[in-house]
């Protein structure tokens, strides 16, 4: 099998294994996980990887790819607040929505009425990171309305933070989760079993024993593909931060000079570059661009390589200091943070390799 580039190569047991650990580790704080699977698109080896690893609850925020996993039987859960035109989607495709909106509640109730089902959903409240949620005071005023539509079973609270506000999950934070709960139940006479709290910006306090008891549920994605909490952007012990690699193909190699000849106006995508003068460089091309990955969140294996930029399909590598003799066709890897490999991952123009692929390209 000969590889075609650009690509990634995705290491499946390592998804398994971080999988595995994350889940062992919340498991032991009585806290379950949701795979989410939207970064990597739900590419469903990589789904199936994790489930191996133990985890039986799967997310993700697009229904399409809840629809694509519809053969798996393990629960669903719909992460993006729901749209109200895709309610009939959302009612039959996922077993479990996040919702803040009423009026899509409602409309999940009369889907799920049509479909003859019931819907579970998980209110999502905002304790200060200002993405989705209701408010904290006008919570129970909305429980008591969704207690009123008998085809919807609410079955948590829930919260995101980090996303937008780039607010860190604490004590205070989490635990007003777990006041509202309280409230409701003694307002409202409904115990809410599922108490969600974030994703894998909570995953610090989980390792440092701070996750307020009660918090039952973490929505985990970067924390299981590339081994990381996100609050600090410390590695999990026992996972590995490469099991997604993604690799070019050197076009052009030349010694060149760092700073362009001529008068300079805007780059490609309006902006006004400026350059600092390294002197004559050995420059190498890769074919991949801004249309494939996100350039500040590409990592080069080889220390030794730095990176100059990239436009929507040349990127330019600094590569004077590598120990490798680069040539024409060679590869050059990368690591990617949590925006490049979404990216990489969404572009029609990378190809995925999985590890068994990989071991028949090893021996031909
Ligand atoms: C994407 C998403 C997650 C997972 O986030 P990670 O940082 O990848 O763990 C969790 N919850 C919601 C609502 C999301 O949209």
């Amino acid at each position: 099998m000969r590889k075609e580039y650009p690509c990634i190569d995705v290491n499946l047991s390592k998804v398994t294994h971080n999988a595995k650990q994350i889940l062992s580790l919340c498991n032991k704080k009585g806290i379950d996980v949701i795979g989410v699977t939207k970064v990597f698109c739900a590419e469903s080896p990589i789904v199936q990887a994790i489930l191996d690893g133990g985890i039986t609850d799967i997310g993700d925020s697009r229904i399409q790819n809840l629809k694509k996993m519809s053969n798996l039987s393990c629960r669903k859960t719909l992460l993006r607040i729901s749209m109200e035109s895709e309610a009939k989607e959302v009612v039959r495709y996922s077993d479990i929505s996040l919702n803040s909106e009423l009026d899509t509640i409602k409309t999940l109730a009369k889907a799920a009425k049509r479909l003859d089902k019931k819907h579970n959903i998980i209110l999502m409240i905002d304790v200060g990171d200002l993405r989705e949620g209701v408010l904290e005071e006008d919570a129970v005023a909305v429980v008591e309305e969704i207690l009123k539509l008998d085809s919807i079973s609410l079955i948590g609270l829930g919260t995101n933070v980090t996303c937008y506000g780039g607010v860190l999950p604490d004590k205070d934070n989490l635990g007003k989760l777990i006041r509202l709960k309280n409230e409701i139940k003694a307002l409202c006479n409904i115990e809410l079993p599922i108490i969600s709290g974030g994703n894998s910006s909570s995953l610090y306090m989980v390792m440092d024993n701070t996750i307020p008891e009660g918090v039952n549920q973490l929505r985990v994605g970067e924390g299981i593909v590339l081994g990381r909490e996100t609050s600090f952007g410390k590695l999990i012990p026992g996972c590995y931060d490469d099991a997604f690699i993604l690799s070019g193909e050197i076009v052009e190699i030349k010694n060149k000079p760092t700073v362009p000849k001529g008068k300079i106006g805007m780059d490609a995508f309006g902006q006004k570059p400026s350059f600092e003068d390294k002197g004559i460089r050995k420059r190498a091309i890769v074919a991949i661009g801004r249309q494939d990955i996100k350039v500040d969140g590409l990592i080069p294996l080889d220390n030794n390589i730095s990176i100059f930029g990239a436009s929507s399909d040349h990127l330019i590598l600094d590569v004077t200091d590598s120990t490798r003799h680069l040539k024409v066709g060679d590869i050059i890897d990368f690591k990617m943070d949590y925006g490049c490999l979404l990216a990489a991952m969404t572009s029609y123009y990378v190809k995925k390799y999985y590890e068994e692929e990989l071991a028949l390209a090893s021996m031909s």
